[in-house]
């Protein structure tokens, strides 16, 4: 598509933007001046859905007037109130519904993963990850390394970018694959690298891992709600992810986890468990000797009653992403607002003060553009604040910025550009 620079032309697509609408369902935080934020920091807080208090009140009203008995007799009950999220958190990952479960937070989902598929052996003992990998997926790993008792520093191998490079070439990870293959118990890789913003060819990561009798699993944090995914027929072995990033539940909301099929309904993988895996048949026989007998699902991966409060407001959320028809109709906006952000960023406005390290190819890409400042990021950082941006700042210096395709306008895009135009 050609883009032109022109604020009209922005109008224009805001005009043809048959999404519009949907920022009309998200509280938009105000700057100084009592003008809503150019929000660009989705990938770190996703906004509020306006719809998240209803659901919280309702669940508010239930506790108080119903107490106990609203584990059976809320609106939505709360006993099963788990299962009101799986089909539409299905249909974004692309899993069927018995593949996936909305539990805990995401490091937790991934530490029962892990404790489910990384059973190392001494001859297949290794973790490959992309680097740079976000703190605390390797905190889980390393430490999950040291658990079975490895050493780190030999158990865990980096597929990284190139000298002077900034994201890792797909060559590279084959090539990495193709050295230790046979020791790599586990490949962990992002679907969206949270720093440059690299968009993996997940499907090909899962095959090369597998061919060599790797598990893969996929960390999602960044790729749920940002770009389509299909972990079934991808022949994923598990991936986790949170919710409050671009699934925009609120701090802390509930995570989830997939469990492919082929593993799901294996009864006799070894697992971390808790009442909440178990056959709810026979959940509650507390007086005899308790035998776990795993739900041959995802769910037979959950440990506890759900977390209502930190569920309600993922309902409001999800509904809004079928509401736009999902992802696919969700990414062919993000193709273009995103693709105008690079435009503008490369056009004859912007200087020489930094260079856009995500890949120009949208298919190497979701929504974010990570922006690496050559000279004083944090001054202009503090700039771009000052004049009601709100994007983020990743040490040593690069900005953040994740237009996205529910709630931010072109007109945005166009703005941003220009403010950061003219503090160069
Ligand atoms: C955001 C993010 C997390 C956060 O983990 P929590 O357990 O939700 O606090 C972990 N990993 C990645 C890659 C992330 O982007």
């Amino acid at each position: 598509m050609d883009f032109s620079a022109e604020e009209q032309f922005a109008h224009q697509l805001d005009g043809e933007d048959s999404l519009r609408h949907l920022r009309e369902k998200f509280h938009l935080p105000l700057a100084k001046d009592g003008k809503p934020l150019i929000y660009l920091a989705g990938n770190s807080l996703g906004l509020m859905p306006k719809a998240a208090r209803t659901i919280v009140e309702q669940e508010l009203d239930d506790w108080a007037k119903l107490a106990v008995d609203a584990h059976l007799k809320a609106a939505t009950p709360w006993y099963t109130y788990h299962e009101t999220l799986r089909e539409p958190a299905a249909r974004l990952v692309g899993a069927q519904p018995n593949e996936v479960i909305c539990m805990n937070s995401l490091t937790v989902n991934l530490h029962l993963m892990m404790a489910s598929f990384y059973r190392p052996t001494k001859a297949r003992f290794k973790i490959l990850m992309e680097e740079p990998a976000f703190p605390s997926d390797t905190y889980a790993i390393k430490t999950q390394i040291a658990h079975h008792g490895f050493d780190p520093k030999e158990a865990l191998v980096l597929a990284r970018p190139r000298e002077g490079g900034f994201t890792v070439r797909p060559d590279d990870i084959e090539a990495v694959l193709e050295k230790h293959g046979n020791q790599i118990a586990l490949v962990l890789f992002a679907g969206v690298n949270f720093f440059t913003g690299q968009l993996f060819d997940v499907q090909k990561i899962a095959a090369a891992a597998q061919k060599r009798g790797c598990l893969a699993g996929i960390d999602l944090a960044h790729a749920i709600g940002n770009v389509p995914l299909a972990l079934h027929d991808w022949s994923v072995d598990f991936a986790v992810w949170c919710s409050y990033k671009y699934l925009n539940a609120g701090p802390g909301a509930v995570a989830g986890a997939f469990v492919h099929e082929r593993h799901a309904t294996n009864r006799e993988i070894p697992r971390l468990a808790g009442w909440f895996g178990n056959d709810p048949a026979t959940r509650f026989r507390l007086h005899l000797e308790p035998e776990f007998i795993p739900v041959p699902s995802a769910d037979g991966w959950q440990i506890s009653n759900p977390p209502i409060f930190s569920m309600a407001p993922l309902r409001a959320s999800l509904s809004i992403f079928d509401e736009a028809g999902g992802m696919e109709a969700l990414r062919a906006k993000s193709i273009k607002l995103t693709g105008y952000l690079q435009f503008l960023l490369e056009g004859p406005a912007a200087g020489q003060r930094y260079t856009v390290i995500t890949p120009r190819d949208p298919k190497e890409r979701g929504c974010q553009l990570s922006i690496l400042v050559h000279e004083h990021p944090k001054e202009l950082f503090g700039k771009l604040e000052a004049a009601g941006v709100k994007c983020d700042f990743r040490e040593p210096n690069v900005i953040r910025a994740a237009p996205t395709p529910l709630y931010n306008t072109f007109h945005e895009v166009w703005r941003f550009a220009k403010i950061l135009a003219e503090h160069q």
